[in-house]
């Protein structure tokens, strides 16, 4: 940042306002310190969010951006979700400063890449965008692409980025696809119209790269007809249904495991297959706290005969980010170097004081993150990390 384009209290207020539904809130900071308190990273951070509001108060909020200690956050919603003033914190506070410090070029490697492959490519990993559906080889009865079958359907499939690319994660992918079909649910994919839904890229301080995807997405929805959406991601569900209508961009969307738990009555009948397991949930922070979807990946699991639920010690709103969210999964060989600690080992340590045999999750970031942190971890070894959508398929016998 040069001398001549210093941030100003006034300056940086002023941009959070227009970002920010409900920005004008920062100024109700009470100084209680409770974000610092629950920032799982605040440890490490040299400006906390109510350190960070103190020097915004001070008219000193350039010093932050000099600083790279604020790329610890994992957008998380933590300290949104408990501030008493309701100030929104992660996708204002932090989300306005990630930008100051994009705008000053003081960005990790790392992420740069990321954000660069999702403007190039339209996928923070870089992939072919033609490759998006790759996933569906082999799946019967076919999985329809909207460009392909030239009609209606009642579902679209909101698929999103790690779910169509990432290796293990297409293992869930395509189990929700079978689930689908075991139900007999009317639906299609984008498969290469889809672009990321930029949700994360938002959240890492990228507001103009979000608002692009999001068009594209847009324009691409535009061209079908169907009654509503379903996503895998908590990211794609956040960024639908609660950013992109100020963008014009409107429909009815769940997540998968909305949708699915309405129909759990057929699915019961369904089910032929016993998993005899004790079973812990990670609420995803984009589906729990950040939306308050805590019962219906319960009401799946519990569903499922022979399975036994069991809480680990942060669960619902209290729960623990997995560390991916919200441009955490671009972060992690600078998040690393700072803390030596990963926070998806934390969660699987969790899950093992819980007495877990699976640790089930709905979030496509997750099954990864948590799989390497058991492989890792002495005594984690036999702890499965399963997406809810492949518990059921093995349930569903499909
Ligand atoms: S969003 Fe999470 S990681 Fe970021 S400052 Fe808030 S509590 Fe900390
Ligand atoms: S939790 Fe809210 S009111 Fe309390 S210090 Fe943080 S921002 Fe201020």
């Amino acid at each position: 940042m040069s001398a001549t384009d210093v941030m100003t209290e006034r300056s940086f207020y002023a941009k959070v306002l227009e970002a920010t539904p409900s920005g004008e809130r920062l100024r109700l900071c009470l100084e209680c310190g409770n974000c610092s308190g629950i920032c799982p990273f605040g440890y490490l951070m040299l400006y906390p969010p109510s350190r960070m509001i103190a020097m915004m108060r001070a008219d000193r909020i350039n010093k932050v951006v000099e600083t790279d200690t604020v790329w610890m956050c994992v957008s998380c919603y933590a300290c949104t979700a408990v501030c008493p003033s309701k100030i929104p914190l992660t996708p204002g506070l932090m989300a306005g400063i990630k930008e100051e410090l994009i705008l000053a070029g003081n960005v990790p490697a790392e992420l740069q890449s990321a954000l660069a492959n999702s403007q190039r490519y339209g996928n923070p990993q870089g992939e072919s965008p033609r490759k998006r559906a790759d996933w569906t080889l082999g799946i019967q009865p076919e999985v329809r692409i909207m460009a392909k079958h030239k009609q209606s359907v009642d579902v679209l499939w909101f698929v999103g980025d790690y779910a169509s690319y990432h290796p293990r994660v297409q293992a869930a992918t395509k189990a929700l696809a079978k689930v689908l079909n075991a139900l007999g649910v009317d639906f299609g994919i984008l498969g290469p119209d889809e672009t990321s839904d930029g949700d994360s890229q938002r959240l890492a301080g990228e507001r103009g790269l979000f608002e692009m995807l999001a068009e594209k997405n847009g324009k691409a929805l535009g061209r079908y007809q169907f009654n509503q959406i379903i996503t895998t991601d908590p990211h794609a569900y956040n960024a639908i249904k609660n950013e992109y209508p100020a963008l014009g961009i409107s429909y009815p969307v769940q997540h998968y495991t909305e949708f699915l738990a309405e129909r759990i009555d057929v699915l019961k009948l369904l089910m032929k297959q016993q998993i005899s397991a004790k079973i812990t949930y990670h609420d995803p922070c984009y589906l729990g706290r950040a939306n308050g979807i805590f019962d219906p990946p319960r009401d799946l699991l519990c569903a499922i005969p022979g399975v036994e639920l069991v809480e680990m010690t942060h669960n619902h709103t209290n729960s623990l980010c997995c560390g991916g969210g919200g441009g955490g999964m671009w972060l992690d060989g600078f998040q690393w170097e700072k803390a030596h600690v990963r926070l998806s080992d934390w969660r699987v340590r969790e899950a093992m004081n819980a007495g877990a045999d699976v640790l089930a999750v709905a979030c496509p970031y997750e099954t990864p993150r948590f799989e390497d942190a058991a492989k890792t971890m002495p005594g984690a070894e036999a702890l499965k990390v399963r997406d809810i959508a492949e518990l059921l398929a093995e349930a569903l016998g499909v």
